[in-house]
């Protein structure tokens, strides 16, 4: 007789601002049964909210600026500790500096689990510019669109729940850059982190959603099932 022994599985997805990773994230999460854990939707919703966390926070997202680990951190501690965490997270847009790896490592530590895969999805410059330039969310539970890759079925409506869709604050091309650069000084050095510990995995993020998602799923083969 054989044990089914299901472990929680712990995955970062890193990569720029633009990559995919919110989209791909969402699917990982789904396919393998682990929640999805976004750091810059859990901000929105508390800016959305109206909370104390979401204004402060705010101040620094509309410039493409990180929010202080601090702030983002105390968000995210409840939750990991969460029931809804126990089988383990996909994280998309956490960790974005090398404090907030050491957070997550410490908080996994905890909780008896460790990082069980680093993915990082690769998308050139010029390609990370038109994609925010084409991105439109749902102002009502956030789906998210492009204009040219993945066009709602109506002009400007959500296909999920037929609310109104925009452009987010910060894809307007002036943020953008700012968010390059950012994303380039603060978290591009934890590659060099995760590389060093075997953790990390390069998936070309080039190509359709479902092409993007076929590469990341190989890659994860030996996390669970
Ligand atoms: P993207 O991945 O497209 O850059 P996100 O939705 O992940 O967008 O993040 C939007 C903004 O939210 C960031 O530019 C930053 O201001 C803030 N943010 C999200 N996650 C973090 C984090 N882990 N640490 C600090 N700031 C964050
Ligand atoms: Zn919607």
């Amino acid at each position: 007789m054989t044990a089914m022994v299901t472990r929680a599985c712990d995955i970062v997805l890193l990569g720029p601002p633009g990559a995919g990773k919110g989209t791909q994230a969402k699917r990982l999460a789904a396919a393998f049964e682990l929640l999805h854990v976004s750091t810059g939707d859990l901000l929105r919703d508390e800016i959305a909210r109206r909370t104390e966390l979401g204004s402060e926070a705010k101040a620094f997202m509309v410039k493409g600026e990180l929010v202080p680990d601090e702030l983002v951190g105390k968000m995210l501690m409840g939750l990991l500790h969460s029931q809804a965490a126990s089988g383990g997270c996909v994280y998309d847009g956490y960790p974005r500096t090398t404090a907030q790896a050491a957070l997550l490592d410490g908080v996994l530590a905890e909780l008896a689990r460790r990082i069980d895969a680093v993915l990082f999805i690769g998308v050139p410059d010029e390609v990370i510019i038109s994609r925010m330039d084409g991105r439109r969310s749902c102002s009502e539970c956030g789906a998210v669109f492009h204009l040219t890759g993945n066009p709602p079925r109506q002009d400007g409506v959500c296909d999920a729940c037929g609310g109104a869709l925009g452009q987010r604050e910060d894809d307007r091309a002036e943020v953008v850059v700012e968010r390059l650069r950012v994303y380039r000084h603060y978290t591009q050095p934890l590659l060099d982190l995760y590389r060093h510990r075997g953790n990390l995995t390069e998936v070309d993020g080039l190509g359709g959603v479902d092409e993007v998602f076929g590469r990341l799923r190989a890659a994860l083969e030996s996390c669970r099932r």
